[in-house]
């Protein structure tokens, strides 16, 4: 039998990642945070003070770099070299270096080499920017979530705020934080940030979590022909 492939894309903020942990959940299935991987290429970038941004610097670490991912109870464990960098690769340096180094088809060919290679021998969620496009183009069950980038922007102050780490930063600071990063992820030559046409428009700025998980669980039940129990 074919694998459960669900892919989900989108602009950074839209609750993607939120959506699919919880259909990952209901569905009881492996849930695959790809943007992780790329956070990680670059974390190691910048430990080794090289510019993400600078492929012909970037390209010879790659030689000696190795990302992998586990799952412990639900949650990824992002490694890197061996080494579990979950807890570093959330700050807001890593999150631009990332899109700076997801430019690089390099690094973008050796991440996806291990995404397929995941998808192929387990039912997933799997969620990024190249996934519906790229990733996993077969995918008969494909979900490009978004909302507007002040929506996101108001998101992303309250999580910076609750975790204390909002650094007096502004919402038209992150604003334009989210648009310049989506413009960089739409924008670049290799596997850039697109809907597809067979991937659902979830728009998530008047909607609550819920019904976003809720409409993507009945998209994926009628597409594979499953009950709510798996
Ligand atoms: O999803 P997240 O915000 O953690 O991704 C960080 C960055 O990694 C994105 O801004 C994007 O540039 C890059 N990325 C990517 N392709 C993916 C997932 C993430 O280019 N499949």
């Amino acid at each position: 039998m074919r694998h459960i492939n669900i892919a989900i894309d989108g602009p950074a903020g839209a609750g993607k990642s939120t959506v699919a942990k919880a259909v990952a959940k209901a569905l009881n299935i492996l849930y695959l945070d790809t943007g992780a991987m790329y956070r990680a290429v670059a974390l190691k970038a910048i430990r080794q003070g090289i510019d993400p941004n600078d492929a012909e610097r970037v390209k010879p670490m790659l030689k000696t770099t190795r990302i992998s991912v586990k799952n412990e109870a639900g949650v990824q464990h992002t490694l890197l070299d061996g080494e579990d960098v979950s807890a570093f690769i959330r700050t807001q340096e890593v999150s631009k270096g990332a899109s700076d180094i997801g430019v690089i088809p390099e690094v973008r060919l050796m991440l996806v080499h291990e995404q397929q290679r995941i998808a192929a021998g387990t039912d997933l969620v799997m969620e990024g920017r190249d996934i519906g496009s790229y990733v996993i183009p077969d995918s008969p069950c494909k979900f490009f979530i978004t909302a507007s980038s002040l929506e996101r922007a108001k998101r992303r102050l309250k999580q910076l705020q609750e975790s204390g780490k909002d650094e007096g930063r502004s919402i038209e600071r992150l604003k334009q934080e989210i648009e310049s990063r989506d413009y960089t992820d739409a924008h670049r030559a290799f596997a850039p940030l697109i809907q597809t046409e067979d991937a659902v428009l979830i728009d998530t700025t008047d909607m609550t979590i819920d019904q976003a998980v809720e409409a993507v669980i009945k998209r994926v039940q009628k597409v594979y022909s499953i009950g709510g129990e798996r």
